[in-house]
């Protein structure tokens, strides 16, 4: 048995052996200092906290990935993203030619300053775009 046992454990197998071994232990620091950069990035105050509880081997990585806080780089990309979006509506709307006031879809006049924004249809009186050329509302043609 115990020949048999020197016979596996040849110099070949314990090198696989001590490979496998040290591929996992590797494996482990690396996951341990992820979980150290990794909370520490998402501005977690305890960030060491997580890091110890990583120290717990795969259990502790695990368990950081399933309860890790919510990235607060993420949500601020979200909210630029947000605001880009809200400015692109904006945009789309416009502002005020004279004080830069944005302007909604339906405003005739600023609301600050009373500048004529966009043309009104001589018809139905809804607001028109300066550029239409029929009132997409009750079809009379705009001069
Ligand atoms: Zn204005
Ligand atoms: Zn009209």
């Amino acid at each position: 048995m115990s020949s048999l046992l020197k016979e596996v454990m040849s110099p070949q197998v314990m090198m696989v052996v001590y490979g496998f071994i040290a591929f996992v232990v590797v494996l482990y620091a690396l996951s341990v200092l992820y979980v150290f950069i990794d909370a520490n990035r998402r501005g977690c105050k305890f960030f060491w906290a997580w890091g110890l509880l990583s120290l717990i081997p795969f259990a502790g990585l695990i368990a950081y990935l399933v309860l890790r806080p919510h990235s607060y780089l993420a949500d601020r990309e979200e909210q630029e993203l947000d605001m880009a979006l809200r400015e692109r509506q904006l945009a789309q709307y416009g502002t005020c030619p004279n004080c830069g006031t944005p302007i909604e879809k339906d405003f005739v006049v600023c609301p600050v300053c009373n500048t004529q924004v966009r043309n009104v249809c001589p018809s139905c009186k809804r607001p028109l775009d300066a550029h239409w050329k029929v009132c997409p509302y009750c079809r009379t043609h705009i001069q």
